[in-house]
C-alpha cells in the first residue's frame, strides 16, 4: 500500500484516483502527524509525502521516520513545489529510498518512480519473506539439535547413576558371597558354586566400572592421578596378574621397557590388562601371547600380539569407537565394546596413541606408545 501524505485533500483526492487507476493501493493522511501515526499501524510500500504542510513538514517526518526501525526502510518519494537538492533531504535517512518529484506533478514521472519503488518494495518483500523462513528453518534445527543434545546428556546422566547405584548393592553381595565362601568350605560342591558365584560377581563388577568409566569420558570426569614410575615394573605387575588369572596362557615378553613415565599408573596398568584380555578372548585356540616394548624418539611403545581371528581391514579403523563390536564376534564373545575405547581416552590423555595391525585368521598387535618422561625438564 502506498501512503499519501498531503495536507491538501484534492492533492490527495489527484493522487490516489492516478495511482488507483494503475492499481496501486492506497491509503492517505493529512498531516506529518497524521502520518507517522500510520506508519506505527500499517506497513507501507512507499510513502508520497507532500514537503510543505503546516505542523510537521515533511522534512521533519522523514527524520523521524528514519529513527525508527520498522519505518526507516520505506521509501519516500517527495513532492515539492521547488526543486530540492537531494542533500537537504533527510540526512539520517538510510536506505537510499528516497526521490522527489516537483509540483505540479507530471503524472507519467510520478507513475514511472512509483513503479520502480514498488518493484523494490515487492523484491525485498520477497527476499525478506525468504530469510524469515530460512531463520525459521535454523531456529527450528537449532531447536532439534538442542533437544537432541539435552537427551543424549540425560542419557549419559542415567548410565553415570545407573552405574554407580549398581556398584554398592554389588559390593555387599560380594562381601556375604566371600563370606559363605569362608564358612562352607566343608562342602566341595557348594564351593564350587560358590567360585562361579564370585566369578560371575567379578564380572559383573567390571562391565559396571567399565560403564562408569564410559559415562566419565562422555562428562570429561575421568581424572588422573599423576605420578613418575618405571614403565618395567608395571608391565611386570600387568603380566604376572595375567598369567595367575590365566594359567595356561604362554606369555612372551621381549623388548626393552625400562623406562620412566609419567601418569596414573592404575589407569595405564588397564590398558594393558585391557589388550591382554583381548588378545586372550579373540584368540579362542592358540594360547600364546607376545608382548613386545622398545623405546623410540621419545616414546616407549608397547605391543600386545595374538594368534586369533583377527580384524578386517575395514573394520580396523573403528575398534577405538565407543560401543563398537566388530561384526560377527559379538555373538560369539561377550563384551561391551567399551574397552578399546576406553583405552584410547587414556592413552590420548596421557599423549600417546593407539593403533593396531591385524589380519583376519592370523591375530592382531595391537599397540600404544606414552612419551618417555624427564622429571628434570618437568621440575
Ligand atoms: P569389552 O567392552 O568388554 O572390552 P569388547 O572386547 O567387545 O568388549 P573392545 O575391547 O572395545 O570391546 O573391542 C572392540 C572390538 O574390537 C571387539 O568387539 C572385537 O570385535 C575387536 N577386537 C578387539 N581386540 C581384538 C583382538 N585382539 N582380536 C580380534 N578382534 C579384536
Ligand atoms: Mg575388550
Amino acid at each position: 500500500m502506498i501512503l499519501i501524505v498531503d495536507d491538501s485533500p484534492e492533492n490527495i483526492f489527484t493522487l490516489k484516483t492516478l495511482l488507483e487507476l494503475h492499481a496501486f493501493p492506497t491509503d492517505s493522511a493529512s498531516s506529518g502527524e497524521e502520518a507517522l501515526k500510520k506508519t506505527l499501524r500499517n506497513s507501507y510500500a512507499l510513502i508520497i509525502l507532500d514537503v510543505q504542510m503546516p505542523g510537521m513538514d515533511g522534512f521533519e517526518v522523514a527524520e523521524t521516520l528514519s529513527g525508527n526501525n520498522a519505518t526507516k526502510d520505506i521509501p519516500i518519494i517527495f513532492l515539492s513545489a521547488i526543486n530540492v537538492e537531494k542533500k537537504y533531504i533527510t540526512k539520517g535517512y538510510s536506505s537510499g529510498g528516497i526521490d522527489y518529484v516537483t509540483k505540479p506533478i507530471d503524472p507519467d514521472i510520478l507513475l514511472l518512480r512509483v513503479k520502480t519503488f514498488y518493484r523494490l518494495y515487492e523484491q525485498n518483500r520477497v527476499l525478506n519473506q525468504m530469510q524469515d523462513s530460512l531463520r525459521l528453518e535454523i531456529e527450528f534445527r537449532k531447536a532439534a539439535q538442542k533437544e537432541a543434545q539435552a537427551a543424549s546428556k540425560r542419557k549419559d546422566e542415567f548410565m553415570s547413576i545407573a552405574s554407580h547405584e549398581l556398584k554398592t548393592p554389588l559390593a555387599s553381595v560380594k562381601a556375604y558371597v566371600q563370606l559363605l565362601d569362608r564358612s562352607l568350605v566343608k562342602d566341595d560342591r557348594i564351593k564350587g558354586y560358590l567360585d562361579r558365584t564370585l566369578a560371575q560377581i567379578n564380572k559383573l563388577n567390571s562391565l559396571i566400572v567399565d560403564l562408569l568409566d564410559t559415562s566419565r569420558i562422555e562428562n570429561g570426569r575421568l581424572k588422573f592421578n599423576e605420578t613418575f614410575f618405571n614403565f618395567n615394573k608395571l608391565l611386570k605387575e600387568s603380566v604376572d596378574m595375567i598369567s595367575q588369572i590365566y594359567p595356561d596362557y604362554k606369555i612372551r615378553v621381549s623388548g626393552e621397557s625400562n623406562a620412566l613415565v609419567k601418569g596414573d599408573e592404575t589407569r595405564l596398568e588397564q590398558v594393558i590388562l585391557n589388550y591382554m584380555t583381548n588378545a586372550i578372548k579373540y584368540s579362542p585356540d592358540i594360547r600364546e601371547l607376545e608382548l613386545h616394548s622398545s623405546v623410540q624418539d621419545g616414546f616407549l611403545i608397547l605391543s600386545v600380539k595374538d594368534f586369533g581371528i583377527g580384524i578386517p581391514k575395514e573394520n580396523q579403523a573403528d575398534v577405538f569407537r565407543k560401543f563398537y563390536r566388530v561384526e560377527g564376534t559379538a555373538q560369539r564373545f561377550q563384551g561391551l565394546g567399551v574397552g578399546l575405547y576406553i583405552c584410547f581416552e587414556i592413552i590420548r590423555r596421557h599423549n600417546g596413541k593407539c593403533w593396531l595391525e591385524s589380519e583376519v585368521g592370523k591375530g592382531s598387535t595391537f599397540y600404544f606408545s606414552l612419551p618417555i618422561a624427564n622429571p628434570i625438564a618437568e621440575n
